[in-house]
């Protein structure tokens, strides 16, 4: 039986959940408070430069599953793309993430791959299971890398210190003992040609898909549905019942420059007095364009305020009961699903939210034929 549905928020998670659902014959309504879709990942061309800028800090898919690679190409071309990211830590310039580059100059060595990972297994600490982001550095890196590179950079970018952040952020940079600095491991990397919000546009190009932008929900407006797909704030749908949840915002500082600013797509500054995180150069997020002009954004993470944009769920150790509470009162919600990285309040990368829409959307489909939506 064909439903009515309400889909809130027109991101990546939003737009995907919103076309599966239309692909399975149901009629969908979509959502955003913004005057376009694509959510955090949503570019847009400088009109005077004409470089792509990703208007909400840089975005690399990537991704092991290939299934999800080829759903994305069905709406785009996308861009093969080698994301390598340098950091400015103590006036010298090194490559992120940690690998023998990085070791060998910032220790003043010549270390192969056995001689590095002795050198550094001798300054890392011993904890079995680490509790928090900085033990996590310390047992996987030691005192002297974490703290060049990590502690600064972390305090300012969750605006806490390291112990009160979860190991698994550190877990998320791998470190190597090789040359290799691509940013991510995963084999397929790439950038959609012509930017992320024509390839959500595309998602949505479907006719019994309602797109509604400049168009605020809350939980009172899904009663007019069979059911309703909630991927904004998890907190923002209860009311904030139990409090607001933590979220970093980010501001970013744009300036137009001649020719190439600083050579890479991403500079970090890993130094606590340095007042920014990291500096993007968006043409060199689409190496196959050309150029003249260049477009920086200077970007600076911040407590994000009531009328701020969530960015960064901040997922403290301390925040563990409050969120607790929110993901009971979700589960025990009638009619409505919570999706994506703000409805889950949960880090996730892009091809997760798509692999996470396709399924909730699936689940739901098999539910409605069995007779049993919840
Ligand atoms: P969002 O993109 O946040 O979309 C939610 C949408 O819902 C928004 O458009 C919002 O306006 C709308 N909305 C919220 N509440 C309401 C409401 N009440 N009514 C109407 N509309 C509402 N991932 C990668 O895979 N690779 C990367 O390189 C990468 N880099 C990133 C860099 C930064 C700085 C950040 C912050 C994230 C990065 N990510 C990256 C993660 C990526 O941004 C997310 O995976 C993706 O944006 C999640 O999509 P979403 O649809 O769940 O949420
Ligand atoms: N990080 C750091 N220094 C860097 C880059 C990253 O300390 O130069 C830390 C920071 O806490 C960040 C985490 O490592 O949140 C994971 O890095 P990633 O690039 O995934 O950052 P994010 O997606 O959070 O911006």
């Amino acid at each position: 039986m064909n439903q009515s549905i309400l889909v809130v928020g027109a991101g990546f998670s939003g737009a995907v959940i919103a076309r599966e659902l239309a692909n399975n014959g149901h009629q969908v309504t979509i959502c955003d408070a913004r005057s376009n879709v694509g959510g955090n990942c949503h570019t847009e061309r400088d009109k005077q430069s004409g470089v792509m800028v990703h208007r909400y800090g840089p975005h690399i898919f990537h991704t092991t599953d290939t299934e999800i690679w080829e759903y994305v190409s069905q709406f785009t071309t996308m861009k093969p793309y080698r994301h390598s990211v340098r950091t400015t830590v103590q006036s010298s310039v090194y490559s992120l993430p940690i690998n023998l580059q990085t070791i060998n100059q910032f220790f003043g060595k010549t270390f192969n791959s056995d001689e590095a990972r002795a050198f550094l297994a001798d300054q890392c600490e011993d904890f079995q299971a680490p509790q928090n982001f900085e033990q996590a550095a310390l047992a996987s890196i030691g005192r002297p890398l974490y703290e060049a590179f990590f502690r600064g950079y972390t305090i300012k970018q969750w605006g806490c210190d390291p112990t009160e952040i979860p190991a698994q952020v550190f877990a998320r940079l791998p470190v190597r003992f090789n040359y290799d600095d691509r940013y991510f491991d995963h084999r397929l990397v790439g950038i959609p040609a012509d930017g992320y919000t024509a390839l959500i546009q595309n998602i949505l190009d479907h006719p019994q898909i309602d797109l509604q932008l400049n168009t605020t929900c809350t939980a009172q407006d899904i009663s007019d549905y069979d059911h309703c797909f909630w991927t904004g704030t998890i907190d923002s749908y209860f009311n904030f019942i139990h409090g607001r949840l933590g979220y970093r915002t980010l501001s970013f500082e744009m300036a137009r420059k001649a020719g190439d600013w600083q050579g890479c797509a991403v500079m970090n500054y890993g130094d606590i007095s340095a007042p920014y995180t990291r500096v993007t150069e968006h043409k060199h997020l689409a190496p196959w364009e050309d150029h003249n002009e260049t477009v920086i954004s200077i970007e600076t993470s911040k407590a994000c305020g009531p009328t701020d944009t969530p960015y960064y769920p901040t997922r403290k150790l301390s925040e563990r009961d409050q969120l607790k509470s929110y993901v009971d009162m979700a589960k025990a919600a009638p009619n409505v699903t919570f999706a994506g990285r703000l409805g889950t309040y949960r880090y996730l990368n892009m091809d997760t939210c798509i692999r996470a829409a396709i399924d909730i959307v699936a689940a739901y489909c098999s539910a409605v034929t069995s007779g049993s939506p919840s």
